[in-house]
């Protein structure tokens, strides 16, 4: 074995994504050119969703959706505390009231039972959205979560930064591609170099609504539109019609995201072989992730837990393996404890905090690699 680090997650770039690159930088385009319209264009037939909006990362995704879907301080939104901060960050910065419901403590994903027994305890109209996230690649069952937000009016974006690839099996039996907008309102990727499909920086909002299309693309741009004003004004002619921002994506980091978008199901597919030599290796001795029937996880993470957490840690990073912990719950954080979530009744969530640890999990990971790593956890699980 090799005394090379292997970390838990790598981005896999090849020739034909450095060439893409390359090509852009040499033709008319930097910033929102045709680039950003063809990967647009692509990602949306990917995930089978009418409408794509390209944006600079998945946190500025999230700003956009719920402003958007309308949302004004003092509403309130319901998301999972196990989650990259950002998905509640993002009702934040609208002054939004984040509440956190538990998490299934065998998909440890938002639990759905967990989230009716929410809504239910407030009366009519206290929430306005839900956030449900992907949680390392397995897909929410977001039929059930449509239902329940229907009875309540609530509208849901889903996270799906993580899920790129990955779908469910709705109570007909049809595939639902994570993103594909038939039950959330919007959804949101992230292409960071961790997640699927590597921009550098980068994100991707999926819609069916061609009003929430016209508004999320509004405000990628300062909420400015030139469209079919030049005839009455002139050519220089624009308005700001809203307070947006600027959420653009690069010409140059689309024409890399179109090439590593065509890489995707490939890496999915090596993502669950991988996933399948480790449950072999653990069944029986170690808990991980449980998966629903009808369910491909896109395993952005490969999660197990562990009762010595720290040590186990500490010990493959002795050995050149980094692990990572996804995550610590977010409600957690000190700025949501100033916040007052002190007293916040989420057990499921912490107690999987206290056992989780992410296993390398990415395409380019070797045969070699993952057997080293296999043996380290069960060196480590017997010993203990
Ligand atoms: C990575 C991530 C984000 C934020 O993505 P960026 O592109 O880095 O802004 C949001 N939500 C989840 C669940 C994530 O994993």
């Amino acid at each position: 074995m090799s005394n090379k680090i292997i970390p838990y997650g790598r981005q896999y770039i090849d020739q034909q994504d450095i060439d893409a690159v390359v090509q852009t930088l040499k033709a008319d385009y930097l910033t929102q050119g045709p680039k950003v319209q063809e990967f647009e264009e692509k990602f949306s037939a990917y995930v089978g969703s009418k409408y794509a909006v390209a944006v600079n990362n998945a946190t500025s995704g999230l700003h956009l959706s719920v402003l958007a879907l309308g949302l004004q301080p003092g509403d309130r939104v319901i998301t999972t505390p196990i989650t990259f901060a950002a998905s509640a960050n993002c009702v934040r910065y609208c002054l939004g009231e984040v509440w956190f419901a538990d998490i299934d403590p065998n998909t440890y994903i938002l639990s759905l039972e967990k989230t009716k027994e929410l809504i239910e305890s407030k009366p009519k109209g206290f929430f306005k959205g839900i956030i449900p996230v992907d949680f390392a690649g397995l897909p929410v069952n977001l039929e059930a979560f449509r239902v329940l937000a229907n009875e309540h009016d609530l509208w849901i974006i889903e996270d799906a930064c993580h899920a790129p690839g990955g779908f469910f099996k709705d109570s007909k039996g049809v595939k639902q591609n994570c993103g594909n907008g038939n039950f959330a309102d919007i959804a949101v990727f992230s292409f960071h170099p961790v997640k699927h499909i590597a921009c550098g920086e980068g994100g991707m909002v999926t819609t069916n609504s061609k009003k929430l299309y016209n508004k999320l693309a509004l405000l990628r741009t300062h909420g400015i539109t030139k469209e079919k004003m030049a005839e009455n004004h002139g050519g220089w002619y624009y308005e700001m019609q809203e307070l947006g921002f600027n959420y653009r994506l690069t010409d140059f980091q689309s024409a890399l995201g179109i090439t590593q978008l065509a890489k995707n199901d490939a890496g999915v597919q090596k993502r669950n072989e991988i996933a399948t030599i480790y449950k072999n290796a653990f069944d029986g001795i170690l808990k991980y992730q449980n998966l629903p029937k009808g369910t491909l996880n896109a395993h952005h993470l490969f999660v197990i837990e562990v009762e010595k957490r720290k040590e186990l840690y500490d010990f493959l990073k002795e050995n050149g393996i980094y692990s990572q912990i996804h995550y610590i719950p977010v409600h957690k954080l000190p700025y949501y404890q100033e916040l007052g979530y002190q007293e916040a009744d989420l057990k499921n969530a912490e107690n999987y905090y206290g056992k989780c640890i992410s296993l390398p999990m990415f395409p380019s990971l070797t045969k070699e690699e993952q057997e080293f790593v296999i043996e380290k956890v069960l060196e480590f699980s017997e010993n203990k």
